[in-house]
């Protein structure tokens, strides 16, 4: 065996292309050589501008799963894209550390029942000792994750939402919202998880609807001064009679009087038929009915009296338990008359403020009712719903209950049903600069309509923002009051703080409790003490202050509005909705901290479920990528389907047509090597542009040139606007179909030689392939940065030394007009839609593709029939048939000898009729096929030249049929003779068994 090619030595390029080593020894080179490092010092020194870029910190209390690598895939696709732009981008970590999960996460790690068990327990030092081990400990996954799946994230410049000079510079924004008197305490009805103990912001209760059971129950109010007459009322939240207040109508509605045994109830009118079928009464009767504002003033019997003094007392009180008319009230559904109790619902809370009414919210922090709740004093406020029932009962007041099941709003953390309760919480009021808000919001670039309205439709609720939690591990609200007189100051910096204290922990002190509640201020109007607000801030304010508080006032000034952001599609209620509503306070104009936002939908399991510990289906990413490649699992996320689509995720699929595009590039390359080099083929000399001149460029050469400029354009419209999936298919098509299928066909034969006199013609080929293969690894680094490495150090790096040390320091490819070609395009539009009709008609008459053919009519129009002139030779030689003619319409031709197919407007006519020479030359190139996949079986490289090719066992008669094609078939199977025997003689090789139509053959190379 002479081999005259060895496999290059570089590494990665093998073989077979295995991507988990590939992606190994690529991690290595990117670390060994500090890749990132100097791709981020090269693009800071010279650029084309600069992109501002704030991380969307994921929260360090859990392990990374499929769910969160989707939307760092399309962060990384976009920095790769940027920098290959000649762009800045400041992609850097960070870390969310504070909040509520991160408590969660330890409570569980410690054991605990609940909180103030716990920290009775532990102590609050420990407590936030284990907060910080606990986020360490997920920080190490998640680098990991991300090192594995290539994000070219700065994490040396990460920030961590918990330490003090973040704290510091989020206090900021609250100065100035407090100085614009945006910033202060109220009562608030707010939604409480009773579980975690905290009070919840608008959007988090957005977060958690679920579907729960509760007691549906209709009741009756009876009509103060009326022996029978009632007003009908249904709720599922039993626990709100203790705190009725009023009940509401709506006053342009109409309301009935009806009949019902020798009583008479009042309801809307129009849900009296389904109420009375609800309540399984066949006889009633309406007397009369009435408009809504008739019923207004009307005073009821509060049913508790006795059971609370309170209510007792508050019953003297003008307007309580009487009808008010609301618009809020629905009378399509229920009896269109509500209860309602403003210290527990919002809707109720505000009827009620704005009738200055008292404020009756009998329960405490835990959501307790106390003393003033008369009986129901010391219980939980829900496990109340039954006492609460057996009383209507007593009194004969309760009409039905039954169980059921409805959506609520449940914590998006612990999954406990939420109450709402009357507190004393702090705000950021929202609705007084609601008008920037959406103004700021209009401007920024969504990409997608769906989610732009779904955010502007939420934002549009202009809710003032409860900023304040009854936690511990969170930045503390840097407010203090006096205890004598009550002033208040928000003191927004640990300097500050140090100059006005009385009392401090020490001089290092953390921004953190217990040790800010150590500090304790002198009140500036009357020398009192001053004590911190115990509270903590809302982790959405935490997270949404990155913009300023990650970076330095100078940084903040040259990156932020940032430019694109990208989180799942929940996050519009989430940080997309607190780093705006923070932006436009700190600034007081109408601007948001961003430029562009993509929403994503979220990631399902393969049926379509969400992914849940419960269900077992979670695919963590470390896990995942020991065993899955990372370049197909990013092309997967991308590919599948639109962003903003929820993906189903199926880690089966990563392995069809994803693998198929990698490992045709891959092998694409190894081709390209194999010739290239052979030929000594020199990037810097054997240009375009020398073939050009060397005249020895073909049509398919300059026929896959044009198609790649229109790629390149394509591609990069469709990934500038976020259409990722469309970007991948037009680059997977290029790679698999045009590139692979049918321009290398065209060529082979080419490269089939090893001539001098056709060098020039081979090398046209390799600067042809060079440019466009070196174009598609280009275009695929943002999406599959790891064999794009590969392939760039072990073709392109190697042939030229010139280039830049990484794929990532490359440009990124624009297209070239003038190579664009569209008349020729059409031209081979018109000959790859002819092949196909060839070769079905081929199958059709079971002539094999391998057989050469006399002669094939097309049938076709005239602008068919002219390019299919020009390509003529190109069209013989892959239809295998020796010679063509052209009709506009059918001829007569005789059925036995002609076979004929047709597809449109095109058909195609086969000359069945095969001569020795014809049927020779056929079985050589069967033989030869088998010969060359025996060559790749026994491990010679296409470019090895082999000594002899022996073939035995043919019957006599396809002996002589091949006998003159000998010499062909020698160039065929590059061997310096190839022999024919009738029986298997002795040579130097082994033999090997072979089928040729059904005959046993026997074939051996040396
Ligand atoms: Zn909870
Ligand atoms: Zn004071």
């Amino acid at each position: 065996m002479t081999a005259k090619f060895k496999a290059n030595s570089k590494p990665f390029l093998t073989q077979h292309y295995s991507p988990l080593e590939l992606e190994n020894e690529v991690r290595v080179f990117w670390e060994k050589n500090q890749i990132l490092k100097k791709l981020e010092e090269t693009r800071e020194k010279n650029n084309n501008g600069m992109l501002g870029y704030v991380e969307g910190p994921p929260t360090l209390n859990g392990i990374p799963h499929v769910g969160h690598a989707r939307g760092r895939v399309i962060k990384d696709f976009r920095y790769r894209l940027k920098t290959m732009q000649n762009y800045y981008v400041a992609f850097w970590a960070g870390w969310d550390t504070q909040g509520l999960p991160v408590e969660l996460e330890v409570e569980k790690t410690l054991g605990a029942k609940n909180k103030k068990e716990l920290l009775a327990r532990v102590g609050e030092e420990r407590f936030v000792e284990e907060c910080k081990k606990s986020i360490m400990k997920y920080h190490r996954l998640w680098v990991e994750a991300d090192s594995m799946l290539g994000l070219f994230i700065d994490q040396d410049k990460a920030y961590y939402t918990h330490q003090d000079r973040y704290i510091e510079r989020e206090w900021q924004y609250l100065k100035h919202a407090w100085e614009q008197s945006l910033l202060g305490e109220g009562y608030y009805v707010v939604a409480y998880c009773p579980h975690c103990q905290t009070s919840l912001s608008n959007a988090e209760v957005g977060l958690g609807y679920k579907e729960v059971q509760d007691p549906s129950i209709h009741f009756k109010f009876r009509v103060s001064g009326t022996e029978n007459e009632y007003f009908i009322v249904w709720t599922t939240m039993p626990f709100t009679l203790v705190t009725d207040m009023i009940i509401g109508v709506n006053g342009n509605e109409e309301y009935a009087r009806v009949k019902v045994g020798n009583e008479v109830w009042i309801l809307a009118r129009a849900r009296v038929e389904p109420i009375m079928e609800e309540l399984e009464i066949e006889d009633y009767k309406v007397l009369n009915a009435m408009n809504g504002k008739d019923l207004v003033g009307k005073k009821y019997d509060y049913p508790f009296k006795d059971l609370i003094p309170k209510q007792a007392e508050l019953d003297e009180v003008p307007l309580i338990h009487t009808v008010v008319d609301e618009d809020f009230v629905d009378v399509t559904t229920a009896t269109g008359i509500v209860h309602l109790a403003p210290a527990n619902g919002e809707d109720d809370f505000l009827a009620s403020h704005k009738r200055k009414l008292p404020m009756f919210a009998p329960f405490n922090e835990q959501a307790v009712f106390t003393e003033d709740a008369g009986k129901f004093a010391g219980f939980f406020v829900r496990k109340t719903d039954s006492m609460v029932i057996e009383e209507l009962e007593n009194r004969r007041l309760l009409l039905k209950m039954k169980p059921i099941k409805h959506e609520y709003p449940t914590c998006w953390r612990s999954h406990h049903k939420l109450v709402w309760l009357a507190r004393r919480e702090y705000f950021v009021w929202i609705d007084k600069i609601n008008d920037k808000v959406m103004e700021a919001a209009q401007k920024v670039k969504y990409f997608f309509d769906s989610p732009k309205n779904r955010f502007l439709a939420f934002l549009k609720e202009g809710k003032r923002w409860c900023i304040s939690r009854d936690r511990t591990w969170g930045s503390p609200l840097p407010i203090w009051v006096c205890e004598k007189c009550g002033a208040k100051t928000l003191v927004a910096s640990k300097k500050e703080l140090v100059e006005k204290a009385i009392e401090i922990p020490g001089k290092d002190f953390e921004l953190h409790k217990p040790w800010i509640d150590r500090v304790i201020l002198k009140c500036e109007s009357c020398g009192g003490r001053m004590q911190r607000e115990h509270f903590v801030l809302d982790v959405w304010h935490n997270s949404g202050a990155s913009p300023y508080a990650r970076f330095t006032d100078e940084e903040f000034s040259k990156l932020v509005p940032v430019n694109f952001l990208t989180e799942a599609v929940d996050q519009t209620r989430g940080w997309a909705n607190s780093l705006l509503l923070e932006h436009v306070v700190m600034t007081g104009k109408p601007v948001a901290p961003y430029e562009e936002f993509l929403f994503q939908g979220f990631v399902l399991d393969a049926k379509g479920r969400k992914m849940s510990k419960s269900l077992g289906n979670v695919l963590e990413i470390n896990k995942m990528l020991q065993e899955r490649s990372a370049d197909i699992t990013r092309f997967y996320f991308l590919w599948k389907c639109s962003p903003i689509d929820s993906m189903n995720f199926d880690p089966r699929e990563l392995k069809g047509r994803p693998y198929q595009v990698m490992s045709t590039l891959y092998h694409l390359h190894n081709f390209f090597m194999q010739n290239a080099e052979y030929d000594k083929f020199n990037p810097k000399k054997h240009t375009l542009e020398w073939s050009t001149e060397q005249n020895a460029l073909t049509a398919p050469d300059r026929w896959l040139i044009s198609k790649l400029q229109g790629l390149i354009s394509e591609f990069t419209k469709k990934a500038e606007a976020c259409e990722f999936n469309f970007a991948l298919s037009t680059l997977e098509d290029f790679i698999v179909n045009i590139l692979s299928r049918e321009y290398v066909p065209m060529i082979r034969k080419d490269l089939w030689s090893d001539d001098p006199e056709t060098l020039n013609r081979r090398l046209a080929v390799y600067s042809t392939l060079w440019h466009v293969l070196k174009t598609l690894v280009l275009l695929s680094n943002p999406t599959t940065p790891f064999i794009s490495e590969a392939l760039y150090q072990a073709v392109y790096k190697k042939l030229d030394d010139s280039l830049p040390e990484t794929v990532n320091l490359d440009s990124w490819p624009t297209p070239n007009l003038d190579l664009k070609d569209a008349a020729l395009e059409e031209e081979f539009d018109v000959l790859l839609t002819t092949l196909p009709i060839v070769y079905s008609a081929r199958q059709d008459a079971q002539l094999k593709r391998r057989w050469p053919l006399a002669k094939a009519i097309v049938v076709a129009p005239e602008k068919s029939q002219q390019a299919l002139k020009k390509l003529e030779e190109l069209f013989l030689e892959l239809s295998n048939i020796k010679a063509v003619e052209y009709a506009d319409e059918l001829p007569q031709v005789e059925s036995k000898q002609w076979a004929i197919t047709s597809e449109g407007e095109v058909q195609v006519l086969l000359d069945r009729t095969r001569d020795d020479a014809l049927e020779g030359e056929g079985l050589m190139r069967d033989l030869a096929r088998r010969v060359q996949a025996l060559r790749r079986d026994l491990g010679f490289s296409p470019t090895d030249i082999v000594e002899a090719v022996h073939v035995a066992e043919l019957d006599d008669k396809n002996m002589q049929l091949l006998k003159p094609f000998l010499t062909e078939m020698e160039g065929l199977v590059r061997a310096k003779t190839v022999q024919v025997h009738g029986e298997r003689t002795k040579v130097d090789a082994e033999w090997h068994e072979s089928k040729l139509d059904k005959k046993k053959v026997y074939v051996a190379v040396l």
